[in-house]
């Protein structure tokens, strides 16, 4: 799928949801401060997890822990109990734990802007490590979850088996000044339209776009 085609989804997308606010965890305004620490551990928080359970235990885990320095103090049971609510708890607390430890020692208690330091840390994958760099540091990046690997098959912008290989071809098909885009149109229109189960083709404005509904039409 050529740019233009690319940029034609981004563009349409963009006024769908034009002057209504984003439902994901990490556009919404948070009542902690965001930092790139918080929108990492955040991150970790959020995978294989619901919105509002990851954004819950956020708010309550960086009233009391919101820095590097105190989360690598703090007392394992009681970042546990904290996040008790979200899924793989303990071995996330653990996590957590880790990269505060790792980023005190090893980068002046500062998160690194750089993919390659980032996928070092426990429980920071590139979906992860992308998301960081895209949402606390605006770096051109394109953060593939579960939604933006589904609808860029199935409209056809890319054809991949893993979303590696989505973020891969998609740094080629998408002009890399709207890669921060993505994310959370994707996120939004498979929430909505493009739904894992039984898309709603009907009340889609990217039909005559989308590979799998002429594929359907045949
Ligand atoms: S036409 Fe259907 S499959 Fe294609 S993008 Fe729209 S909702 Fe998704």
């Amino acid at each position: 799928m050529s740019q233009k085609v690319s940029c034609e989804v981004l563009d349409r997308l963009t006024k769908l949801f034009e002057g209504t606010e984003s439902p994901t965890a990490l556009a919404k305004t948070p009542t902690w401060n965001a930092t790139p620490f918080t929108v990492l551990i955040s991150t970790v928080l959020s995978q294989r997890n619901r919105d509002e359970i990851t954004y819950a235990a956020s708010e309550r885990l960086f009233k009391k822990y919101p820095t590097p320095e105190t989360l690598v103090d703090a007392d394992l049971d009681d970042v546990n109990d904290i996040i008790s609510n979200v899924n793989f708890h303990f071995n996330k607390a653990k996590a957590i734990k880790e990269i505060s430890r790792i980023l005190c020692e090893d980068y002046n208690s500062e998160v690194p802007k750089d993919i390659n330091e980032l996928v070092k840390l426990p429980m920071v994958g590139r979906k992860t490590a992308n998301c960081l760099l895209g949402y606390a540091y605006r770096i051109d990046s394109i953060c593939v979850d579960t939604h933006v690997h589904r609808i860029s098959n199935r409209i056809g912008i890319v054809d991949s088996k893993t979303p590696e290989e989505t973020e891969m071809q998609l740094q080629t098909a998408v002009p890399r000044d709207r890669w921060l885009e993505i994310n959370d149109l994707f996120v939004r229109f498979g929430q909505e339209i493009c739904t894992p189960q039984r898309p709603k083709h009907q009340i889609c404005p990217l039909k005559d776009l989308c590979r799998e509904f002429r594929n359907e039409s045949e």
